[in-house]
């Protein structure tokens, strides 16, 4: 891994940026909002990269024609917080405990692996991811990730 100090606003923005097309064939809007400082985090810049486009994915798929799927980025203490907002179709209780295993999906052509590959690069940064649902409403994933100490 290629661990360095970036800024997460702009990895925000440019992965935003490489989803848009895939949102705008179903007519979805992507919202970004970012905080007014730059959050720094020492990170593999291409591991986090693939866990967003793996959770926007997951976002449009989940949607029908039209909607809006919020990209919002916080600080929380030593935490930067990212969370992914859909109004897709939610995921049902007795799903929550599977969607991250290996080979896991309800769709025809899913390979099932994107969350459980998130999942992992996220713990390895020592981040977290958690997931909060209701089926006919929409789905937030809210991802942690360790902002860089302040060193003098
Ligand atoms: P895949 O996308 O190939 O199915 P993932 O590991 O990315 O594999 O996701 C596993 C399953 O979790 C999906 O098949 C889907 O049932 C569920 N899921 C993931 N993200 C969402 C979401 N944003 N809304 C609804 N269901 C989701
Ligand atoms: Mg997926």
């Amino acid at each position: 891994p290629q661990i360095r100090t970036c800024n997460l606003n702009s990895l925000i923005v440019d992965t935003v940026e490489l989803m848009k097309s895939q949102a705008i064939l179903k007519s979805i809007t992507l919202e970004t909002l970012l905080p007014q400082e730059a959050l720094e985090v020492k990170v593999d810049a291409q591991q986090i990269k693939q866990v967003f486009v793996n959770l926007i994915q997951n976002a449009i798929e989940a949607m029908r024609n039209q909607g809006v799927i919020r990209v919002v980025l916080d600080r929380k203490a030593d935490h930067a917080v990212i969370r992914i907002i859909d109004e897709g179709e939610g995921i049902p209780d007795e799903h929550l405990k599977q969607i991250v295993t290996p080979f896991f999906t309800t769709k025809d052509e899913g390979l099932g692996l994107g969350l459980s590959i998130s999942y992992r690069m996220i713990e390895s940064h020592k981040g977290k991811i958690d997931i909060s649902s209701k089926p006919g409403v929409g789905t937030t994933f809210t991802v942690q990730l360790p902002i860089e100490g302040e060193r003098k």
